[in-house]
C-alpha cells in the first residue's frame, strides 16, 4: 500500500497517541459516572477538572467558563440559540458570508424563521468588510457571529479588534474558533469575546467533543436541557474518554504553540505553495497570505477540476480537498470562494492542503513531484484550457 501523505487537516487530524493513551482507561477501568457520589465515579470527576484546566489554559479563560459539548456544531448552536433566548425582543443577527455550514445552514434556518439576518461581505483576499459590520448594528442586534478563522483559506479575521468593538455596542460576540483554536495563540482576556466555539478532533483530540467558551457574567440559557451536568449549562452524561482526550490535545497544542512548533509548520506551507506558484503556470493562492493561519493554503488550478485533481492525487496516497461542493449532483464552487468572487474557472480548480505538526518535508517533496505532471495531465485534456490557450496565442 503506498504511504499515506495526509494534508487535510482542517478536515480532521489524527489522534495524538499520548491523547489516545490518556483516553483508553475511561473505556475500561475507569467507567465511573462523575456526578455519582462514591469515590469511584469522583475520581473521574477529578480527571474532568484537569480537561477543564488544560483547556482554559490553552484559551487564556477560567476553567469555569468552559462547557463541554459534542462537537463545534453543537457549540455553534449552542451559542447562536443562547444568544436568541436570553434577548427575545431582538430579532437581528450578524455574521459572514464565508462561515462553515455550521453557521451559515443555522442563519439561513433562523431567516426562514423570521429572524432578519446579515451576512457580512469579504473582498477578493477574504477579509471582512468591516465598515459594512459595524454599519449593520443596531438596538434590534442580538449577537454577531464571525469565524476566527477561515477553514477553506486559512484567513483570519481580526477577532481581538472587532469584538471590542462589538461589545462596546453591548451586543453578544460569538466566534467559531473550530480553525483557530490551536494553531494561533489565543488569550480571551484580552478580547471581547464572549462565546467561543472549538473541537476536538481538529487540535488531535478525539472525535464526539467539542467546547463552548462562554465569558462569566454571559446571559446564557442551555440548547441540550437535562441534568445538572457541566454546572446546568449542558445536559448529558459526561463523555468522560473524549473530555480526557480534548485536556491532553489542549496541553499538547499549548506546548507546540509556545515552543514555535507552527513556524516549522508554516515553512512547509510556503515552500508547497511557492513551488508550485513558480512551476505550475495560471495557478493563484485564494485569500489574502498575509493574514493566514499557519497550516493552510488553497491554490487555484485555473482551467481544471479540483476533483479531477483529487482523485489522481489519491493515486499516490496523497490526502487533500477541493474547494467545490457536491450539491445536487452539480460541482458548485463553494460559498466560500464565490463570497471572494474567485472566477469559474479557478474556483473550479482550487485545492486545500492543510498541514498539521505531523507533516514532514519529505510528504511535501513527494507533493511536489506527483503534482505539476497531474496537472499538466488534466490540461491536456481540457477543453477550456485548450481554448484560453489559444485566445491567448490570438488563435
Ligand atoms: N466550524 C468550522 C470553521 C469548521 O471548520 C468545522 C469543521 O470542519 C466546524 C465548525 C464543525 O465542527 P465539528 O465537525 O466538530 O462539528
Amino acid at each position: 500500500m503506498t504511504n499515506l501523505v495526509y494534508l487535510d487537516n482542517n478536515a480532521t487530524t489524527k489522534v495524538d497517541p499520548l491523547v489516545l493513551a490518556a483516553m483508553l482507561p475511561f473505556f475500561s477501568e475507569q467507567y465511573g459516572n462523575p456526578s455519582s457520589m462514591h469515590s469511584f465515579g469522583g475520581a473521574v470527576a477529578a480527571h474532568i477538572r484537569t480537561a477543564r484546566e488544560q483547556l482554559a489554559h490553552l484559551l487564556g479563560a477560567a476553567p469555569d467558563e468552559i462547557v463541554f459539548t459534542s462537537c463545534g456544531t453543537e457549540s455553534d448552536s449552542t451559542a447562536i440559540r443562547a444568544a436568541l433566548d436570553s434577548y427575545p425582543a431582538k430579532r437581528h443577527l450578524v455574521t459572514s458570508r464565508v462561515e462553515h455550514p455550521a453557521v451559515k445552514n443555522l442563519f439561513e434556518a433562523l431567516s426562514k424563521k423570521g429572524y432578519r439576518t446579515t451576512f457580512v461581505p469579504v473582498d477578493g483576499q477574504g477579509r471582512l468588510d468591516l465598515d459594512a459590520l459595524y454599519d449593520s448594528l443596531s438596538e434590534e442586534t442580538a449577537i454577531v457571529s464571525l469565524m476566527w478563522a477561515n477553514n477553506e483559506t486559512g484567513v483570519i479575521f481580526p477577532i481581538e479588534e472587532v469584538s471590542r468593538r462589538v461589545k462596546e455596542r453591548g451586543i453578544v460576540f460569538h466566534t467559531d474558533a473550530v480553525q483557530a483554536v490551536g494553531k494561533l495563540p489565543i488569550d480571551l482576556e484580552k478580547t471581547g469575546v464572549d462565546m467561543l466555539s472549538l473541537s476536538g478532533h481538529k487540535i488531535h483530540g478525539p472525535k464526539g467533543i467539542g467546547a463552548l467558551y462562554l465569558r462569566k457574567g454571559t446571559k446564557f440559557s442551555p440548547f441540550m436541557i437535562g441534568g445538572h451536568q457541566e454546572k446546568g449549562r449542558r445536559g448529558g452524561t459526561e463523555n468522560t474518554g473524549a473530555i480526557v482526550g480534548l485536556g491532553k490535545a489542549a496541553e499538547l497544542a499549548k506546548q507546540h504553540l509556545d515552543a514555535g512548533g507552527y513556524r516549522g509548520v508554516s515553512e512547509l506551507r510556503d515552500r508547497l505553495e511557492e513551488t508550485i506558484l513558480a512551476g505550475v503556470p495560471n495557478t493563484m493562492v485564494n485569500g489574502g497570505r498575509e493574514h493566514r493561519l499557519p497550516n493552510t493554503t488553497s491554490i487555484a488550478f485555473e482551467y481544471v477540476e479540483g476533483e479531477a485533481i483529487l482523485l489522481m492525487l489519491n493515486e499516490h496516497g496523497i490526502c487533500a480537498s477541493s474547494g467545490s461542493a457536491c450539491t445536487s449532483g452539480s460541482l458548485e464552487p463553494s460559498h466560500v470562494l464565490r463570497a471572494m468572487g474567485v472566477p469559474f474557472t479557478a474556483a473550479h480548480g482550487s485545492i486545500r492542503f492543510s498541514l498539521s505538526r505531523y507533516t514532514t518535508a519529505g510528504e511535501i517533496d513527494l507533493v511536489l513531484e506527483k503534482l505539476p505532471p497531474i496537472i499538466a495531465r488534466l490540461r491536456e485534456m481540457s477543453p477550456f484550457w485548450k481554448s484560453a490557450n489559444a485566445d491567448a496565442h490570438g488563435k
